[in-house]
């Protein structure tokens, strides 16, 4: 039984990880919206940001804000003001 509930958190935490689907925001057809939900539409250094400032009051705090951070700034220094 207790490998049976591991397994499925496990699961559960690789399909639909507490930490990206923590927002309140729901759609129009009933379904939380996922961070993934928005980022896979961006690139990679925005779609980065976007899910470290999604997630740092559920998982990794200032930490992920220095992360969004760094994205935020690598994609400045790569791209500037480029749409891309
Ligand atoms: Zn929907």
């Amino acid at each position: 039984m207790r490998e049976t509930i591991a397994a499925y958190e496990a699961q559960d935490n690789v399909n639909h990880p507490k930490h990206y689907n923590s927002s309140p925001a729901i759609c129009e057809c009933g379904r939380r919206i996922e961070c993934i939900d928005i980022t896979r539409h961006m690139n990679f250094n925005i779609g980065n940001a976007v899910k470290y400032l999604w997630r740092y009051l559920n998982k990794g705090g200032l930490e992920d804000l220095k992360k969004a951070r760094w994205y935020i700034e690598d994609h400045i220094k790569h791209w500037g003001n480029t749409v891309s």
